[in-house]
């Protein structure tokens, strides 16, 4: 993966080109989406579904969201397991770096959402594998342009 860029002071394995300033910054903005999103979670499972999750772990509380029907507290638990990921990559400094190919992320698509964890390639792949493999109709309304 050659993209040109001239850090040859960055000896460590880590292929990770963000400067640190921008680094510490998203990792600020995750920190504190974490922060309001265990609360919300916390208040809203206990509210609306009756857990006693007080002192639940964050992975007690992506797992109870994920126990309930579909809808707003599903949501949040699946953004908290990936902002906590994000934070998580931070920490092992993979952060930046597609989780599936392991290239870099475009700073762009971090900067809209730092907790991104693909590239636009795989995210593309991953839309696709996601469509029904039972629903193809696609090969008989090819169109030609
Ligand atoms: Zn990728």
């Amino acid at each position: 993966m050659q993209i040109g860029h001239d850090k040859s002071h960055f000896s460590q394995s880590s292929e990770l080109t963000m400067d640190t300033t921008t680094l510490a910054q998203l990792g600020r903005e995750l920190s504190r989406e974490r922060t309001e999103l265990v609360a919300t979670l916390t208040t809203r499972l206990r509210e609306d579904w009756d857990k006693h999750c007080e002192k639940l772990t964050i992975s007690d509380l992506i797992k109870e969201s994920q126990g309930v029907p579909p809808g707003a507290i599903r949501c949040l638990g699946e953004r908290l397991e990936k902002v906590d990921a994000a934070l998580c990559a931070m920490d092992l400094e993979i952060y930046g770096l597609c989780a599936d190919c392991e290239s870099e992320i475009p700073l762009d698509d971090l900067m809209e959402d730092a907790a991104e964890q693909r590239c636009p390639q795989c995210r593309a792949s991953n839309y696709y594998h996601h469509d029904p493999a039972t629903r193809r109709t696609t090969a008989g309304a090819r169109k030609t342009v």
